[in-house]
């Protein structure tokens, strides 16, 4: 079949989750069958996320291929077991950095060089990209941004152009939102309206309206806005709140969203979407009783996107673990190892989270030399594990001013330093080690058995790595490492082996775990942690009362 291009934009306000509504369709296609890839358009002018702090972007996701990307992309393989790569996700920086490099080049001698045609032309090549390999049946392409802002402009004038050109081959599904006026007690619908407007007055009309909303949207307020609008009335679909994003892939296909995206792409197709194993994993979420609660140590906690893929992995592995997850975002700065005890007891497993530069570092230090001492399951991630590295270097080896010659470069003992071919490099975008790389894992560590495989392939983004160096003299002291590069020997993974659970990783599992395919790695730590609750009995009243935390549903 001819490749559908499906786009969806979003109006009035930012945040409605046009990534979550996007992979719910994308899941469904699947489920019947289809081949299908998601990307994302970004109307900023930086080449890709990776210049951008969490404060920001939220974090910033990474591509097997080792592009650093928008958090969207996660979601896109958590929903649809699809991997992503480069491909996937462009920004406006991108498409003017190509458009330059071809003026400059001379492609377009003679010519002025201008925003339409060939800004717009390069962003519907790169529309086209992933269509053209002939891989996929469907490619969802989601906008950025809101209607109505300025640098979304060339974006929607290359969805209009490409609707024209591709006729039924193209549909655009318009994400809105509907408030609730609590005063007057009504739902409004006039900023779907309006939104709606903006986009018919930018030449394009909406096939689809999603309506984000708190509160039940009436048939007849639908089929009121569907009139407004020029929509078909069953192509006006609710998404209200639900208690978790992996419940709106049926609240989509309960109101017919594949069946309508079907019909009006003119694909035939027969039965429904296998969603058994999608429902299994609803089913044994909504089953679980009991409660796994670990705590995360960062510097970002008050930010619910930093660490995303962290979350989403943790919450995949309580599930299989039939457990709720109680996940509390623990402040590194706010963590001593005064207050480590009050901070921590009370915790099935923590995890010290990745991140950059100084702050916050002492708070991990803390966390891990008290989750190493009262033998609680922890799990180190890049910078958490580099964490562990100098901890155990400081207060087991006794090299008490060891460092990462990231926080200190002075130090005497680098056991975590820049790698090699990282010396050379000044420019600070896309240049880090970065996407899948294979790492050999010791025949009987805890690693290996939680892969069940001594060979894997995990996704990296960092500087720094372990100095290899002293490698001798942390293996006879008790920390092992048993992940390696099989090419370049980069320490890929540290853990104590006489340690309950006690694991570093150098890359990130976070990024590779899914719904239907859950990282192994937090899969046996969150095992780890439930055996560690049921030996230790229920969190304490005293340490749930400590934390400002989020409890994710
Ligand atoms: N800052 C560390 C490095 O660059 C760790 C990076 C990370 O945690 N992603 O090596």
């Amino acid at each position: 079949m001819e490749t559908k291009y499906i786009f969806v934009t979003g109006g009035v306000v930012s945040s409605l989750g046009k990534g979550i509504i996007s992979s719910s369709l994308a899941c469904l296609l699947k489920a019947r069958g289809f081949r299908v890839t998601i990307q994302k358009f970004d109307p900023y002018i930086n080449i890709d996320p990776g210049t951008l702090n969490p404060y920001e972007h939220g974090e910033c996701y990474v591509t097997v291929d080792g592009h650093e990307a928008d958090l969207d992309l996660g979601h896109y393989e958590r929903f649809t077991n699809v991997r992503t790569t480069r491909a996937n996700n462009v920004t406006t920086g991108r498409i003017y950095q190509s458009v330059i490099d071809k003026e400059r080049r001379g492609d377009y001698l003679g010519k002025t060089v201008q925003i339409i045609p060939h800004i717009t032309d390069e962003i519907k090549r790169n529309v086209k990209l992933l269509g053209n390999t002939g891989n996929y049946d469907f490619v969802i392409t989601e906008i950025g941004g809101t209607v109505g802002d300025i640098e979304s402009l060339p974006f929607l004038e290359s969805v209009r152009q490409l609707r024209w050109e591709l006729g039924r081959d193209a549909l655009c599904i318009h994400l809105t939102y509907v408030p609730y006026i609590h005063a007057a007690k009504e739902l409004k619908t006039k900023p779907t309206q309006h939104s709606v407007k903006q986009l018919q007055q930018l030449g394009i009309q909406p096939d689809i309206l999603v309506l984000r909303t708190e509160h039940d949207v009436p048939a007849e307020m639908r089929r009121k806005i569907a009139q407004f609008c020029n929509v078909a009335p069953d192509a006006v679909v609710q998404s209200p709140d639900v208690p978790t994003i992996y419940e709106v892939p049926l609240t989509m296909h309960a109101q017919h969203l594949d069946d309508i995206v079907l019909r009006m792409t003119g694909t035939p197709a027969d039965g429904q979407p296998r969603m058994g194993a999608w429902i299994n994993f609803l089913d044994k979420m909504n089953a679980a009783e009991e409660t796994v609660t670990i705590g995360l140590v960062g510097k970002y906690v008050e930010l619910q996107d930093a660490y995303k893929s962290i979350n989403e992995a943790l919450f995949h592995a309580a599930v299989y673990n039939d457990r709720k997850l109680d996940l509390r975002f623990i402040h590194s700065e706010k963590l001593h190892s005064g207050n480590a005890d009050d901070m921590l007891a009370g915790l099935d497993g923590v995890v010290v989270a990745p991140g950059f530069g100084q702050r916050g570092i002492d708070g991990k230090f803390a966390a891990l030399k008290w989750c190493r001492e009262h033998d609680v399951p922890t799990f180190g991630i890049c910078l958490g594990m580099q964490c562990m590295v100098i901890e155990f270097a400081r207060n087991v080896l006794g090299l008490t001013d060891a460092n990462s010659t990231e926080m200190d470069p002075r130090t005497p003992h680098n056991v975590i330093d820049l790698m090699e071919e990282q010396k050379s490099i000044s420019n600070m975008g896309g240049t880090m080690r970065l996407g899948a790389y294979d790492c050999d894992v010791r025949d009987g560590s805890r690693a290996a058995q939680a892969y069940g495989t001594t060979r894997v392939s995990e996704r990296h983004r960092h500087r720094f790595e372990f100095n290899n160096d002293y490698r001798d003299r942390f293996e006879s002291a008790g920390m092992q490492c048993t992940g390696e590069n099989p090419s370049s020997h980069l320490v890929e993974i540290v853990e104590l082996p006489d340690h309950r659970w006690f694991v570093g990783t150098q890359y990130h599992p976070e990024y590779s775990s899914t719904v239907e395919s859950p990282s192994p790695l937090f899969v046996d730590f969150v095992r780890a942690a439930v055996e560690y609750h049921s030996e230790h009995g229920r969190t304490t009243e005293r340490s749930k009362s400590l934390f400002g935390f989020n409890t994710l549903k």
